[in-house]
């Protein structure tokens, strides 16, 4: 196995991801060059749905990121961040993303022609640490662009309350206020209700997707986790939509016919955390013993509905609700759901990757792993990697651990199977 490699897609649907890709970093630095404002948000809360109402261009360096990882750009932004100083212990989205703004950001023969510098940031105050310092960074490198502070309570989404929402839904009516003055737009509500309403039907078809995988065998593994590029840069749109369709009908089949992964699949597998984005072929590596990934936490942010008859509430609660599904989320609700995931999905065995520059995601693993011993007599294993630094990842100790783990899971299938 090699320390990078791209990962084996199967769906036919899941090859056109890299057309997807392409269009929408074109479209991207397209804006900039016709004069759209172009805005720098994080991802997984409601400025999508307002940005594409309002024919702003929404761009996230955050996704960015795992695009740098694919291309193997990722040592070269380290080097620069490194350089001013940002140890290595921090998040890699962190340095891959100072290192690229304070580096090669002007190379138009970057791949996918790179990101078009920011007219607006929105800056957010909630989140986890790295992600707003993440903005700070940005704010200070793009000195000419407008800056919006955004504040969200940081609550567990088991814990919102009315007066949380309320607070939300005051942010989101800022937000828009400062797009119309800094932009000279106005927000068309018709159209935010159309985007709200294809967000809600891109949310819902990604859950009808989610679920086939429960089908023994899955007809999808999270080597196609790709997918969720849409999630991250399209909500809103009819592109989203349509690809999502694409997939659905193209698993809905394969479900049908009892068509899987892989032809005899035997050992179903949980992956806990962030993928490694420089080595999404870590996913295909199990199969060659007949181990499939089926589900993944990261999945779940996408996991939401939203309500277009009432697109500011919608839009506040999507902002209070994605990140934290993923991110800021209790270690009770985290335990919670890796357990439900495990039942849904017939889970065998789960592979905790422990994520040196992600402490939110891989706080409470240890929890985890106790209780998925005790309530639901599922073994799991520790891989220590990095979801961007491929320093921080060993081939030999992930192959050592990941053969034995799956040697032991299927020696317990065999005692457990009736003879
Ligand atoms: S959640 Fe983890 S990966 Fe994402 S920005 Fe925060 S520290 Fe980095």
């Amino acid at each position: 196995m090699e320390k990078k490699q791209k990962a084996t897609k199967r769906l036919e649907s899941a090859k056109e991801l890299s057309k997807v890709v392409g269009e929408y970093y074109l479209e991207c630095v397209q804006a900039k060059q016709k004069g759209k404002p172009v805005g720098w948000m994080p991802p997984m809360n409601g400025a999508i749905e307002i940005f594409y109402a309002m024919d702003l261009q929404p761009v996230f360096p955050e996704n960015w990121s795992p695009v740098c990882a694919a291309f193997g750009l990722t040592p070269s932004n380290f080097e620069v961040s490194e350089g001013m100083g940002y140890s290595r212990d921090l998040c890699g989205y962190l340095r891959n993303i100072i290192g690229y703004v304070n580096g090669p950001i002007e190379d138009r023969n970057s791949p996918l022609g790179g990101l078009p510098e920011p007219d607006i940031i929105l800056s957010p105050g909630g989140g986890c640490i790295p992600v707003m310092k993440i903005f700070h960074a940005l704010e200070r490198r793009f000195k000419e662009a407008k800056v919006l502070k955004l504040d969200l309570p940081q609550v567990a989404i088991e814990e919102i309350k009315p007066h949380h929402l309320r607070y939300a839904v005051s942010e989101v009516q800022r937000l828009i206020g400062f797009l119309e003055r800094e932009t000279g737009r106005k927000l068309d509500y018709d159209r935010l209700k159309e985007a709200v309403e294809l967000s809600d039907k891109a949310c819902a078809l990604w859950d009808e997707i989610m679920t086939y995988r429960q089908t023994i065998p899955t007809p999808f593994s999270a080597a196609e986790m790709g997918i969720m590029f849409v999630m991250v840069t399209r909500q809103g749109t009819q592109i989203a939509v349509d690809f999502l369709e694409k997939v659905l009908n193209e698993i809905r089949q394969k479900a049908k016919m009892g068509s899987g992964v892989i032809e005899d699949e035997q050992i179903r597998l949980f992956w806990d955390n962030i993928p490694l984005w420089y080595n999404m072929g870590i996913f295909n590596y199990f199969e060659k013993m007949n181990g499939v990934v089926v589900a993944e936490t990261y999945s779940a942010a996408w996991s939401l509905r939203l309500d277009a008859k009432n697109p500011i509430e919608a839009l506040a609660l999507k902002s209070l609700k994605s990140y934290s599904l993923v991110s800021c989320v209790s270690i009770v609700k985290r335990e919670e759901m890796v357990l439900k995931a495990c039942r849904d999905y017939a889970i065998d065995g789960v592979i905790l990757h422990q994520n040196k520059s992600c402490v939110p995601i891989t706080l409470g693993q240890m929890d985890i792993k106790r209780k998925l011993e005790e309530e639901l007599g599922i073994p799991s294993v520790v891989i220590n990697a990095d979801h961007m630094d491929e320093r921080n990842f060993s081939v030999a100790q992930f192959q050592t651990r990941a053969d034995a783990f799956l040697e032991m899971l299927k020696e317990r299938k065999q005692i457990a199977r009736p003879q």
